[in-house]
């Protein structure tokens, strides 16, 4: 669906990448929106959670479990931001390998985030399970595929890694690959037997409902717009005069954090990523493309990402903000999906919706406090439904001062230069990659 024809909402969410919730393929089949009324009068509470991804859902859902008193605010609806809008991988780690994330986290962090991250995709299907959460889980292997030979040995090493830590990946090429794929582009790939799909959007609402069960408060269209410490407590004004005050704050708003606290946003370069759904395919188009119904993602630097959804569209996706002009995101896809799947029939088109997603200097999450009593997770790197799912909770165990394993190091800031400029730089830079490497 080219930018004009899509909703007036969503295109100023285009233009400004602004949390807005598009209609993306995930609406049509995430069950009902959270009753979660916005409050009215002024509240306190003991850990005030703002955001409502994953993260912040986690984080209350975990607080609640431990009898802590816990109030989720969330500017727009339940899975507003990069939470309802991804494509579903519930991939362990982050798109670094076991070496590289032990380079930047050093030994002692290295080891530990391997490990526990490495065991958060089945910390999310506990989770699902825990608490009967319908978002059509679908245990298949996620599949990441190297377009090159340089990539090819990149992901045996990084498959050597995770074997070598016990974890079961394991590398796929020729016949094998073919059918697994339905192209023959693509060298070889990693098959990692941790990774499966969601669907993002019922998985967010399931986590609102386990939280709101647990006895967390959870309150929609209430956007944070000032947050100072006072006497001893955090008072989080929200638009609209109402007054939050806590004792806590766990800071889950990620890529959308915009001027809240500047020392969370600083910490990003934010960038975007997107999906262009098919309208649901017939048997013979599915046959060609992912047969078995895997879910790919790719080796290059800009990532391409395909995958089902239950009714059989295809979601096509990348990263970088849209705004192909007249061509417009599907007359890409379409190019995309030719390139590796020659003679598929045009497959028509039903949704074109994108996030925000938020980059740090490493590309590793980080654990930042800036001030007593503030806390957050930041920056997913385009990684954020396993890891955050863990993260969330483990926010909510510093919040409650347990003890347990950090995978990151606590940081009180760690801005990033010249953000303006490298936003801008990186926007032109994927637009380009995605209409010609991406492409040829
Ligand atoms: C198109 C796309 C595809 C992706 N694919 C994958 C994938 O396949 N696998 C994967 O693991 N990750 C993927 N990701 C990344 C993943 O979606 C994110 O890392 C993850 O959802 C981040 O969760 P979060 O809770 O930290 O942040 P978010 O989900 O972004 O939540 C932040 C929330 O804070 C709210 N907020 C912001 N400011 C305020 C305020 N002032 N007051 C109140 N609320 C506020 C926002 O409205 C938002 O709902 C993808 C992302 C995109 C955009």
């Amino acid at each position: 669906m080219p930018e004009d024809r899509l909703p007036r909402r969503d295109r100023s969410a285009l233009a400004a990448a602004e949390p807005a919730l598009p209609a993306s393929m995930w609406h049509a089949t995430a069950g009902a929106p959270i009753a979660a009324p916005a409050l009215t009068t002024d509240a306190s509470t003991e850990v005030l959670v703002i955001g409502g991804g994953f993260n912040g859902l986690t984080a209350a859902l975990r607080l609640a479990e431990c009898g802590t008193d816990a109030l989720l605010v969330e500017a727009g609806e339940i899975g507003e931001g990069a939470s309802g809008r991804n494509a579903g991988m519930v991939n362990p780690g982050q798109f670094l390998g076991p070496d590289e994330i032990r380079k930047v986290l050093g030994a002692d962090h290295g080891e530990v985030f391997l490990r526990e991250l490495g065991a958060a995709p089945a910390l999310v299907a506990d989770l699902i399970d825990r608490h009967r959460i319908d978002c059509h889980a679908d245990f298949r292997p996620v599949i990441r595929a190297a377009h090159d030979a340089a990539s090819a040995a990149m992901l045996s090493a990084q498959t050597g890694q995770w074997a070598a830590l016990g974890q079961p990946v394991e590398m796929v090429r020729g016949a094998e690959l073919r059918a697994l794929t339905g192209s023959n582009r693509w060298e070889a790939a990693m098959l990692d037997r941790r990774g499966f799909t969601i669907q993002p959007l019922a998985y967010a609402r399931g986590l609102a409902r386990a939280a709101q069960r647990a006895g967390a408060r959870l309150a929609q269209r209430m956007p944070v717009t000032g947050l100072v410490r006072e006497n001893g407590l955090w008072r989080a004004q929200v638009r609209g005069c109402v007054t939050l005050r806590a004792r806590k704050v766990i800071l889950a708003t990620n890529a959308y954090t915009g001027a809240l606290h500047p020392a969370f946003a600083q910490t990003l370069v934010t960038s975007g990523a997107f999906g262009v759904a098919t309208q649901p395919l017939d048997t013979a188009a599915r046959a060609m493309v992912l047969p078995q119904g895997h879910s790919l993602y790719d080796t290059h630097k800009i990532p391409l990402f395909f995958r089902y959804d239950p009714e059989g569209r295809l979601m096509v996706g990348s990263l970088g903000f849209l705004g192909d002009g007249r061509r417009g995101p599907e007359a890409w896809a379409a190019r995309a999906l030719a390139r590796l799947w020659p003679g598929l029939p045009d497959p028509g088109w039903s949704h074109v919706w994108q996030g925000t997603l938020g980059l740090t200097s490493h590309g590793m999450p980080r654990l930042i406090s800036p001030e007593d009593g503030l806390i957050g997770t930041i920056g997913c790197n385009g990684r954020g439904i396993a890891p955050n799912s863990y993260f969330g909770a483990m926010l909510a165990d510093i919040a409650m001062g347990r003890d347990g394993p950090r995978p990151l190091p606590l940081e009180p800031a760690a801005p990033r230069p010249a953000r303006a400029m490298r936003r801008a730089a990186l926007d032109l830079g994927m637009r380009i990659y995605r209409n010609t490497t991406l492409l040829t």
